[in-house]
């Protein structure tokens, strides 16, 4: 059996007077994640975990924080290019383990429904997707979310599945004009899907 393992990190300091997204989902709580993005410090790392399983770079490569077009972006963007670069490489995913850490909100009473956001953005059953949640205990970081990602990827063995999981993307026309302007920026030209060893660890923050 063919499979691959990524690992993926992300942190981002609280700001008042912005909304609080994690996992794809808003939270009610006084204060946001600061950001060049939505600051959605889980999919950050879940982005870099699929995009890490196939050696294809991380977030920043695609991404740059200097780019004024992901300012403000919902992170779901960066998360389905992941998703479309796994594919490519002709891999599903098989599950998805991640822990966040930070003070507050508790995220025990909103893990399920986190869950259940997270496996419809990666299209995935919620049985596959863990999310496990702890208070940074002596790190004196109350004012910072952290969050670890590790996925599993499994190789497609069915052609007619990979291109069906392909369409799923590229039937999102928005999506693929943006996918496939930043892959030929990254790739260097539509036609070269060489992954580059470029391992750029700008972050969006
Ligand atoms: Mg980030």
């Amino acid at each position: 059996m063919d499979l691959r393992i990524g690992h993926g990190f992300d942190s981002h300091a609280f700001k008042p007077g912005v909304p609080l997204i994690i996992g794809g989902l808003a939270i009610e709580h006084p204060e946001g994640l600061a950001g060049h993005s939505d600051g959605d410090v889980l999919l950050h790392a879940i982005t870099d975990a699929l995009l890490g399983a196939v050696a294809a770079g991380d977030i920043g490569t695609f991404f740059p924080p200097s780019d004024a077009r992901w300012k403000d972006a919902e992170s779901s963007i960066f998360l389905n290019l992941a998703l479309e670069e796994i594919h490519h490489a002709g891999y599903r995913i098989m599950n998805v383990d991640a822990t966040l850490i930070l003070a507050a909100p508790k995220i025990s009473p909103i893990a399920g429904e986190m869950r259940e956001r997270l496996a419809i953005l990666l299209d995935i059953l919620p049985n596959v997707v863990s999310i496990k949640a702890k208070t940074p205990e002596g790190m004196s970081m109350d004012h910072v979310a952290q969050a670890h990602a590790v996925v599993l990827l499994q190789r497609i063995e069915d052609p007619a599945e990979l291109m069906s999981m392909t369409a799923v993307v590229e039937s999102q026309r928005q999506l693929e004009d943006v996918v496939k302007d930043l892959i030929s920026e990254v790739h260097k030209g539509p036609g070269t899907r060489t992954v580059v060893p470029v391992f750029d660890t700008d972050d969006i923050t």
